[in-house]
């Protein structure tokens, strides 16, 4: 009977409690608890206050107890995403990421490919003062350090340019760096020599960074990139994340066998190779792609000069050729579609063989590989190449050590002719790859979401929907929830996100985007892992 008594003012006490002030700023009730962990989903109502996840409980939380409740009834409640591979540059204009919001990405990982911010220690803190809508956090890239120190030249470093090099990789991490990235596919890295890639990567692994790579060659040369990146990771010590892992080109389709066998036996002899991929059969990058690297370097005027000598045309042609057939190319004109000219817009969302037909030009690899030249030397264009395998894509998304990165670039309507990856990425992946396709469960492909890549960078406080956690988290219908953007008409914003919370703070609410910009910058605080 006391105890009846004690209990009845306890709860009484708190119930007065609750109405003078909340405990919780929100409440989340009655949704699906999918926690980032590949872990079983279940109910749970989730609580949160000063922005972190302060309560998940099975038993319903009182709705007194909060100052706002969301109804998730019939709704996944999930962390929020964490995109691995993310084109960020456009962040100063686009402040708000809604391209990156609207597919419920509250974390992104910026300057992949070898391309990063520099001086790196200003940007982000540029970044953090003018509020950003998602969480970033960045990589330095090798291209950059590289193009600073020695140009476009196509050389090796010189002892105190590598000096120089590894001077500002160094600073970079102690600025707050993820690791490092490379694109060995670019001017500049494409120069670099392994060995100045190891160099460079064991200042990254000394900071406790990873390494993340455009591999050297994602076509023919395939097996020797994905090789290369995993001699790196063991001879600099740093884990590796192969990033948009595929096979270019119809010669290489359903390598993907070989190369995740390769990762996993790299794993068994102690490397720590991880990938990520995009849900999509298409890539996207510059024009200059399709042109033999010896021919870019030394800048754009080195270029012009090289195709007005005809020897060094003609070589150049009959590289371009090469790369129309075998690698980028796809083997048809068709298969190249521009997504931003800035010559000329007409061409965008156009594709090589249209512009050869504008011109009464017939649709051979001769004829792509002069509009190449014509287009690179007009200032150079961003193009979409339908080169991939679906099978390899399902083969590489299901693999245990495989995570989701868009690649995407922020976008915003009525600005070229994006990848629709920009905008759909996340909600392909659950609408039609699990829902659909039943490539991956729910849970699966939320981890390879969240958990993994929060993981993989380290990051102790998000990527997991548990008690102390950053409160980022998605609320979507995954009997809804589904990309709209097509390669034709890519500026289309998903469906099936009610709420997308970064930092505790609704950026999506009920549906609509909010523009609240409650983003961070994340700096890699930790020491040698
Ligand atoms: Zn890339």
């Amino acid at each position: 009977m006391l105890k009846l008594l004690v209990l009845t003012a306890l709860l009484s006490a708190q119930a007065a409690g609750a109405q003078r002030t909340p405990r919780y700023d929100l409440v989340i009730t009655g949704g699906t608890v999918v926690d980032g962990t590949g872990a079983r989903r279940y109910r749970a109502d989730v609580a949160i206050a000063d922005g972190r996840i302060v309560t998940i409980s099975r038993k319903p939380i009182a709705p007194a107890s909060a100052r706002r409740v969301i109804d998730a009834r019939g709704r996944v409640v999930s962390p929020g995403f964490i995109d691995l591979h993310a084109h960020l540059e456009p962040l100063p204009e686009l402040s708000g990421a809604r391209s990156a919001v609207t597919q419920g990405v509250t974390t992104a990982l910026g300057g992949p490919d070898g391309s990063s911010p520099w001086p790196f220690g200003p940007y982000l803190a540029e970044r953090a003062r003018q509020g950003i809508g998602i969480n970033v956090a960045y990589l330095v890239g090798h291209n950059t350090v590289r193009h600073a120190v020695m140009g476009d030249a196509n050389r090796a470093p010189t002892a105190d340019e590598l000096a120089r090099m590894q001077g500002m990789i160094a600073q970079a991490m102690g600025e707050g760096a993820f690791g490092i990235s490379t694109g060995l596919k670019y001017i500049p890295g494409t120069y670099s020599t392994i060995d100045e890639v190891v160099a460079l990567s064991q200042l990254a692994a000394d900071s406790g960074g990873i390494y993340t790579s455009h591999l050297r060659e994602e076509g023919l040369g395939l097996l020797g990139g994905v090789g290369e990146a995993i001699e790196i990771g063991r001879r600099a010590h740093i884990p590796i994340v192969l990033t948009h892992h595929k096979a270019v080109g119809r010669k290489m389709w359903g390598k993907s066998v070989v190369t995740l066998r390769m990762l996993d036996s790299a794993r068994r002899a102690g490397t720590d190779v991880m990938a990520d991929v995009y849900p999509y059969t298409a890539t996207h990058t510059g024009i200059s792609v399709l042109i033999p690297s010896w021919a870019l370097a030394d800048g754009d005027t080195a270029f012009a000069r090289r195709i007005a000598t005809p020897a060094l045309k003609d070589s150049i042609t009959r590289g371009i050729v090469f790369n129309i057939l075998n690698d980028r190319g796809g083997g048809d004109l068709r298969r190249v579609q521009f997504s931003r000219v800035s010559w000329d817009k007409t061409l965008e969302g156009k594709t090589l063989a249209d512009w050869a037909t504008r011109r009464h030009l017939a649709l051979t690899p001769e004829n792509g590989a002069a509009l190449v030249i014509e287009a690179q030397l007009a200032g150079g264009a961003n193009a979409i190449y339908h080169v991939l395998d679906e099978g390899d894509v399902r083969r590489i998304m299901r693999h245990p050590m495989t995570m989701i990165a868009s690649d995407g670039r922020l976008s915003s309507p009525g600005d070229g002719h994006p990848h629709p990856r920009a905008y759909g990425t996340f909600p392909r992946v659950l609408g039609r790859y699990v829902r659909e396709y039943h490539v991956l469960t729910l849970e699966q492909a939320v981890h390879k979401m969240t958990g993994m890549p929060a993981a993989r960078l380290g990051l102790g406080d998000r990527g997991v929907l548990r008690e102390g956690a950053a409160a980022d988290l998605v609320v979507f219908d995954a009997a809804t929830i589904v990309d709209r953007a097509t390669f034709e008409s890519p500026h289309q914003y998903t469906t099936g996100i009610d709420y997308v919370l970064v930092n505790g703070v609704p950026a999506i609410d009920r549906g609509t985007f909010t523009d609240s910009r409650t983003g961070v910058v994340l700096k890699r605080t930790a020491g040698k892992k």
